[in-house]
């Protein structure tokens, strides 16, 4: 304990720049959207953007503000009890902004506002409402809070006209009080997912798990099987973001990710995206509009 890991060749690796990240990078500046992929530094913007071979692309956008009403270990977005309040102009500006950038598809995300009492739900809908009603071929994905349980809310965002409801366990069941904010937990996580679902079966579910926080391939295994009722599956490597955060207990290797992807792919989730950098919202678009509209 103590000494931290060492990073491991395969994450220093360059990552490829797909053809249009220039364009979306040189549009962006007057549109005042803000990208989880810039904000985060995501390794993967290059291809996200650039849409690889088939020129895709997908951006990862954050709505309700800055501020988080949860403090999870693994996590730099910053925390406070009462965030400033919902610009409620957000919704319309930012389908706007999103509808004249380009994208082909945009997953929509957030931070938690359990200080609202729809938990934002309301709020996240009319975005994706405003959006379709502008551009109706972009794909939407939201990666949701949990709304603490509230079904309502889910609903709501489930019938909002999104083609992807993504919502995260993060990591196996043993690690989740020590990984995840208290009020979250991997049952309530998959009520979410499963009732998004039901009341929409004419999307996909999709959740996301980090590698690299401890845990033991029983755990994963089990952890798996207990998502299956999910569609689409993400695996990737947790990076620790600051020293305050949770440490690296282990650089998963490619080869282990790629042993997931196909466990995965035999339990039969429709699309299982499993390697180190993989992030839940990696080259979503890519796969999505290659195998799943038409
Ligand atoms: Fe953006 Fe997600 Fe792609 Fe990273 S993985 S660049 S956050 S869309
Ligand atoms: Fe970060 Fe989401 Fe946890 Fe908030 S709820 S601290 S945004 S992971």
């Amino acid at each position: 304990k103590g000494e931290r890991l060492r990073l491991p060749p395969w994450l220093k690796t360059e990552i490829p720049i797909g053809k249009n990240f220039n364009k979306l990078k040189n549009t962006l500046r007057d549109l005042n959207l803000h990208t989880v992929c810039e904000e985060a530094k995501c390794p993967n913007i290059g291809e996200c953007w650039g849409g690889g071979e088939s020129g895709t692309a997908t951006a990862t956008i954050m709505l309700m503000g800055d501020t988080c009403t949860r403090g999870c270990r693994f996590c730099s977005v910053k925390t406070a009890r009462l965030p400033p309040p919902l610009d409620p102009d957000e919704p319309y500006n930012t389908a706007k902004a999103i509808a004249a950038w380009g994208l082909d598809y945009v997953v929509l995300t957030s931070v938690d506002r359990d200080d609202i009492a729809d938990g934002g739900s309301e709020h996240i809908a009319k975005t994706v409402a405003n959006l379709k009603e502008r551009n109706p071929r972009i794909l939407v994905e939201c990666l949701t809070p949990d709304f603490r349980g509230d079904l309502a809310a889910v609903e709501k965002i489930a019938l909002s006209g999104l083609d992807v409801y993504a919502h995260n366990v993060e990591t196996v069941r043993e690690l989740q009080r020590h990984v995840r904010d208290p009020r979250a937990n991997i049952d309530q996580s998959l009520s979410v997912l499963r009732h998004a679902k039901k009341v929409n079966p004419h999307i996909l579910t999709k959740t996301s798990i980090m590698l690299g926080l401890g845990e033991t391939e029983k755990q994963i295994e089990s952890t798996l099987l207990r998502e299956s009722g999910v569609d689409c599956l993400t695996l990737g490597q947790y990076m620790q973001p600051t020293k305050r955060h949770l440490k690296v207990e282990e650089y998963v290797t490619p080869e282990s990710f790629a042993h997931w992807e196909t466990v995965g792919k035999d339990m039969g989730f429709v699309y299982t995206a499993s390697g180190p950098l993989v992030r839940s919202s990696y080259r979503a678009g890519e796969f999505f509009l290659k195998n799943l509209v038409e």
